[in-house]
């Protein structure tokens, strides 16, 4: 299966110290990139709708760690794999990438600084506790409870079975599902409140790459409700992840068609959704 025997949920405690010691040239590049974003918004070409700036949706960070098709492939199943077991073992990678990149940031989530569980677009999400109710937690609060599910979850023999005679549970899918949901969640929040520091420490193209390898598990097994991705939408169709627009980008080398396409695209629904974490 894969599990990582030597990840512990304490050892991000340990990335929180480097941020301490940015090197002052990346801080030049942050006032840059800052100051660039902000010009833009003040010439009105911004692209955001809700009036918060998008600094993910910059042309400078945009990159990412590998080239458009390659995470399709990278999340087909293969013939002769069990489709549970391919889940599990994609699951627990976005686990851990995820778990890294808020790590590194997570000193800077604080429940006076995240107040609230955001996402872009003013969303806001409320923490479902076991017995149902909903209840509204600060970011790292939301995301302590996110991650300790999650570690406990992938780590329960009955549900991520890693001994040959053991066998997934008839609900592993819709586990699965929760799992994902609630990383996206927590992706959502990076993008919308810590997309700074996260360009600060030159992570974005590894969180663009993880938002990206999630996006491409979620389009090819239908596990999160489409109403909750819509909130970053924008950057799926930024960073070419969305079905047919994928396509236009990686088979038309024609920019201005391939500009055009894009636009299409780009078609926003400004519903308003309630994903939290209910499963
Ligand atoms: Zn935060």
């Amino acid at each position: 299966m894969g599990k990582d025997p030597s990840f512990t949920f304490d050892s991000l405690e340990n990335k929180l110290a480097k941020l301490d010691r940015l090197p002052d040239y990346l801080r030049d590049t942050v006032d840059w990139f800052i100051g660039k974003a902000r010009r833009k918004e003040k010439e009105g070409t911004d692209s955001s709708s809700s009036g918060d700036s998008k600094l993910y949706l910059e042309a400078t960070v945009l990159e990412r760690k590998l080239p458009e098709m390659d995470m399709r492939i990278l999340v087909d199943l293969p013939a002769g794999l069990d489709y549970n077991e391919w889940l599990a073992s994609h699951t627990m990678a976005l686990f851990d990438h995820v778990n890294l990149v808020y790590g590194t940031v997570s000193e800077f989530c604080t429940a006076s600084i995240c107040p609230d569980m955001t996402g872009p677009g003013q969303k806001t999400y409320l923490w479902f506790d076991e017995k149902g109710k909903k209840t509204k937690v600060a970011a790292p609060q939301y995301i302590d409870y996110v991650m300790t599910f999650i570690q406990k979850t992938i780590s329960d023999e009955n549900i991520f079975p890693t001994k040959y005679a053991n066998e997934f549970p008839s609900s592993f899918e819709s586990i699965v599902r929760k799992i994902v949901r609630l990383l996206f969640h927590v992706v959502a929040h990076l993008y919308a409140a810590h997309f700074k520091e996260v360009v600060m420490l030159g992570l974005h193209s590894h969180l663009n790459l993880t938002f990206a390898h999630l996006t491409a598990l979620h389009h090819r097994f239908s596990l999160i409700d489409p109403k909750e991705t819509e909130i970053l939408k924008d950057l799926e169709v930024a960073l070419h992840l969305s079905g047919e627009c994928a396509e236009a980008a990686a088979n038309n080398n024609d920019k201005l068609e391939d500009t055009e396409k894009s636009d299409e695209c780009r078609t926003q629904s400004t519903e308003d959704t309630s994903g939290d974490n209910k499963s």
